[in-house]
């Protein structure tokens, strides 16, 4: 592997829209991309990326900077670790960052070393293992492919174990092993593996690093499902599984199809939806919600039809409605999960199912249907009160209004359709969400803006101009220090200064050409001509106050050389 010596050649590695693009729908606008911002709730984009430079902006939230800088915000991690993300994507290890955190390596970048040399073990062990064994036999009555096992780096948990001799030999103590999660200590210095012979699915945060494992049992052993325990890397409410190998098509397609547990992703993801994610078999938290909002617009939810299931599909519709996403509902007939409709009816079947899905409140409609047909007023009341939980979490009050028509249409309430409306209305409580805080927004005269902008894009032309004007015009910019770094050509002196550069390399005026530069230029010389003219006015009336004619002489012919100067500037 190669390594990036420093902080810049680690950026020079990269492609910066890229890795935006992997947290963030991004669309291009000429030399700006722009989408909805990761940092906070919005319906229209005002996150921007500056192509060229790989500088972000959110002009709702005013949060800002280079791409470190957005990695440590996103992750919600330090500097350091941004910069091992960022190197993992460019493929590279750092030489510097090692040196500078002393020998002891980060103990979650520990961790996941182990895991993801874990999840290798286990892999080299399920295809070395007999076509004819029992773990193969599983797999292939499960519908799993050794193609799909391969790309999906399923593994076997021999049931002598193996893992913690194997951990030794790479350097790990089993004390790690047990932080990991994969191993459990019975005694003082007696250790078990805690997954045996069972076939397993490596669990991936969206970056591709494997953080986990879910088991499954190759028989009747209890329990069927055996998860890691939530560590350091690993926190269920955060993590979906197989988001890492779709989140592509997920984007793209702006929706993201959601079942219960990985079987389910295996069946739907062989069956071709190349756009789903799979739940880890626990409620879908916030956390995860956040994280589909990455890369969708739209979740369609097909969880199993029991009751479990049906009670987490609800709280599901009500925690995506509540993040602004759209939610569809897929149901599958007779009460068949994913996995057994596509054993049952094959993958095309599913799809067609999928692209039918219907909008989630008609899914709570039809749920409903007999206690609408022949029920009393009351039960249709109560029908409305509970539905309203529903339209209160969606937070635009348009959406929610045109959701309320829809479902007195659906559900053919019949009678007074205002009636209903107003039902729904009155349990429905106002907008009660509070849109973040936003800081007060960065006021730099667009001028100043300007002058920056124009001198990234023509640094002789800008040099020469601003050479042109008075030091102390200069000194008196919301941009003087930024300059000063441009001009020595050195990086923002600091986060702050990376974010006001990144906001004007992402602000709405175009480049300027070198003729609208001399403008600003010369704008900017005009507003310190008369700002000065100003303050030699002033003097001169105090001057002749005190009767100090020498002092009102000079002043005198330093005003007229100033008046010329305003004349020929505006002549010009
Ligand atoms: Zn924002």
């Amino acid at each position: 592997m190669s390594t990036a010596r420093n902080v810049d050649e680690l950026k020079g590695l990269l492609n910066p829209l890229a890795v935006y693009q992997e947290y963030v729908r991004l669309t291009k606008k000429g030399r700006r991309s722009t989408g909805l911002c990761p940092f906070h709730r919005e319906k229209t984009p005002s996150f921007s990326v500056d192509s060229e430079n790989g500088l972000f902006y959110c002009f709702g939230c005013h949060k800002g900077g280079d791409l470190i800088q957005f990695v440590q915000e996103v992750e919600g991690c330090s500097f350091p670790e941004a910069l091992e993300i960022l190197a993992r994507k460019a493929g590279v290890s750092l030489s510097f960052s090692r040196e500078a955190k002393g020998p002891a390596p980060d103990r979650k970048e520990r961790l996941r070393k182990l895991l993801d040399g874990s999840a290798a073990f286990y892999h080299a062990s399920l295809l070395s293992a007999p076509r004819s064994s029992s773990v193969w036999a599983y797999a292939k009555k499960r519908g799993i492919t050794e193609e799909a096992a391969k790309a999906l780096r399923l593994g076997f948990a021999p049931p002598e174990g193996g893992l913690l001799p194997h951990m030794r030999r790479e350097g790990f103590q089993a004390e790690d092993g047990q932080e990991a999660g994969l191993l459990l200590e019975r005694n003082r210095g007696e250790w078990a593996e805690r997954f045996r012979n069972r076939l397993l699915f490596p669990i991936l945060d969206v970056m591709g690093r494997t953080v986990g494992f879910g088991g499954r049992a190759l028989g009747d052993e209890e329990p069927k499902y055996l998860n890691s325990p939530e560590t350091p890397v690993f926190q269920k409410r955060d993590t979906l599984f197989g988001l890492n190998l779709t989140k592509a098509a997920v984007r793209e397609r702006e929706q993201a199809l959601l079942v219960e547990g990985y079987m389910d992703f295996l069946a739907v993801y062989g069956a071709g939806v190349k756009n789903a994610a799979a739940t880890l078999g626990t409620a879908l938290a916030d956390g995860q919600v956040r994280l589909l909002k990455r890369y969708a617009k739209e979740v369609v939810l097909n969880f199993d039809r029991d009751q479990a299931g049906l009670a987490a599909a609800q709280r599901a519709i009500q925690l995506l409605l509540a993040e602004g996403m759209r939610v569809k509902v897929v149901v599958l007939p007779e009460g068949k999960d994913p996995d057994e409709f596509i054993a049952l009816k094959g993958g095309s079947a599913y799809i067609e199912l999928v692209e039918g899905a219907q909008p989630f409140f008609r899914f709570l409609v039809d749920r409903e249907a007999k206690v609408l047909e022949g029920g009393s007023v009351e039960a249709r009341m109560a029908f409305l009160d509970g539905l309203a939980i529903y339209l209160s979490a969606v937070p635009d009050p348009i959406e929610r209004q045109a959701y309320a028509n829809e479902v007195a249409s659906w559900a053919r309430l019949g009678g007074d359709v205002n009636l209903i409306l107003k039902r729904l209305a009155k349990a429905v409580p106002g907008d009660k969400r509070v849109e973040p805080q936003a800081a007060s927004p960065v006021t730099v005269p667009v001028t100043e803006q300007m002058l920056v902008k124009g001198y990234l894009a023509f640094p002789e032309a800008a040099e020469r101009l601003l050479s042109d004007l008075p030091e102390e015009s200069l000194k008196n910019m919301a941009v003087a220090p930024l300059l000063d770094s441009l001009r020595k050509r050195r990086a923002p002196d600091g986060p702050e200064q990376t974010s006001l550069l990144a906001f004007i390399q992402n602000s709405f005026h175009e480049v300027p050409s070198e003729a609208s530069l001399e403008a600003a230029v010369a704008q900017a010389k005009g507003a310190y001509l008369h700002k000065r003219e100003l303050t030699i006015q002033r003097q001169l009336q105090e001057a002749s106050r005190r009767k100090d004619f020498e002092l009102v002489k000079i002043l005198q012919r330093e005003k007229t050389a100033l008046v010329e100067q305003i004349h020929s500037l505006e002549g010009a």
